[in-house]
């Protein structure tokens, strides 16, 4: 049996995984699961699965979760460290689906103890991906992509000489407010940015669809996975959400990765990689579909695109004050301290900052650098927001 540990088994990448998993009995033993405060839902999850251990990320939710397990032979535990521990738990494969900065941490330690990384937790690329990729090397492991766009540029390059490779562009949906006048934006709130036209994922990754954060994200994590140039990574939207990414060989030829926006695909070929077995997503008539549309994304619309072609060319530290000011931010947008507008302009006001400070980004890429500066850089949004909002 495969020992496999999911970290964020509660969200919407958690749920799917676990899904998965149910599908094939007796090929999986699950090692850990985490969540946060939803802790009825972990310890039904850790039950259903017969995990060895479930751990919740606030230590104040412990007692609940120790109650609600009770008798059940899962052991509990809570907090940032007891995260790490069980990621150290020798495990297979094993799934990185916190949502945010937290999940750096236990991967790095996931990939320490030498499991295969299943990783949808883009924030841990864009704030550390030389570390991430460093652990991985050195503990002779692998990182396997588990966001839909990165899923497919890794499929499309499966078999091919990296050499070969002109371009990658990665497809957008465009997001909740892709149609709307811009002078609209302004005002827009938190339930229009929480829906997405198609798919259905946690809520702070919605925002950031909607707001093209992710995608500046994503082109960050697409340098990092696939060690191509700035210049070779394009973004081109696509409102289906049909075709995920393209890769560019130097041939002319471009091969596409479509498929059904279902992030069950992208997890279930991490999960079998490099088999490919039957996995439950809707297969796709082409006919009925119809036709597929394609533009260039409007800068001034989705200025975090812009934000990340900045960050990737300073490179150092600069990602993880990207993510941290972008985290933030969006802590700010969800609580009301914040229009939805004002996200990126405090990110590139943080950014400036950091600018004008060249020594804190060139320090070391080490973890204890990256969460300092993470820190630091929550702190200076929250200066940029207070002094927005007064
Ligand atoms: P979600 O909000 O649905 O779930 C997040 C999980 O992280 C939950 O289990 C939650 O309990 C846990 N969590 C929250 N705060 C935590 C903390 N401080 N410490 C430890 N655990 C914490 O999020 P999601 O949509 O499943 O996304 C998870 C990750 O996958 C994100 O990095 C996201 O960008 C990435 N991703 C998601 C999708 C998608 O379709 N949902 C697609 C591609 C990539
Ligand atoms: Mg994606």
């Amino acid at each position: 049996m495969r020992r496999v540990s999911v970290f964020g088994s509660t969200g919407s990448i958690g749920e799917n995984t676990l899904d998965l998993l149910a599908r094939q009995p007796g090929r999986f033993h699950v090692v850990a699961l985490s969540g946060g405060r939803n802790v009825a839902r972990l310890a039904e999850q850790a039950r259903a699965h017969r995990a060895e251990l479930a751990v919740t990320a606030f230590p104040e939710c412990l007692d609940e979760l120790r109650s609600r397990l009770g008798g059940s032979g899962v052991e509990v535990a809570a907090g940032p460290e007891a995260l790490i521990e069980a990621a150290d738990r020798p495990a297979d494969w094993v799934m990185s689906a916190i949502v945010g900065a937290a999940g750096l941490a236990p991967g790095l330690a996931a990939l320490a103890q030498g499991a295969t990384l299943a990783l949808a937790n883009k924030e841990s690329l864009v704030c550390a991906g030389p570390l991430m990729l460093e652990a991985a090397r050195r503990h002779a492991t692998r990182i396997l992509p588990v966001d839909s766009e990165h899923s497919a540029v890794f499929q499309a390059l499966a078999g091919e000489d990296s050499a070969a490779v002109e371009r990658i562009v990665i497809t957008a949906s465009g997001g909740a407010f892709r149609d709307w006048p811009l002078e609209r934006l302004a005002h827009a709130t938190l339930a229009q940015a929480s829906s997405h036209p198609n798919w259905d994922m946690g809520q702070r990754i919605t925002i950031d669809s909607a707001s093209m954060f992710n995608k500046a994200m994503e082109l960050i994590e697409t340098r990092e996975y696939f060690g191509v140039s700035p210049d070779q990574i394009e973004v081109v939207v696509h409102p289906e959400s049909l075709i995920h990414a393209l890769v560019g060989f130097r041939d002319g030829a471009m091969m596409a990765h479509v498929g059904a926006p279902d992030m069950r695909h992208a997890i279930g070929y991490a999960l079998h990689w490099p088999e490919r077995r039957h996995l439950p997503v809707e297969r796709l008539d082409l006919a009925r579909i119809g036709q597929l549309n394609f533009r260039a994304p409007d800068e001034a619309r989705y200025p975090a695109l812009r934000l990340a072609r900045a960050v990737m060319a300073r490179g150092g530290l600069m990602g993880a004050v990207f993510n941290a000011a972008k985290e933030r931010a969006l802590d700010g947008f969800i609580a009301g301290r914040i229009g939805f507008a004002d996200m990126a302009a405090t990110v590139e006001e943080v950014l400036a900052r950091f600018e004008a400070r060249p020594g804190l980004i060139e320090a070391a890429m080490t973890l204890d650098n990256v969460v300092q500066t993470d820190h630091l850089a929550r702190a200076w949004t929250d200066d940029a927001m207070a002094e927005r909002a007064g």
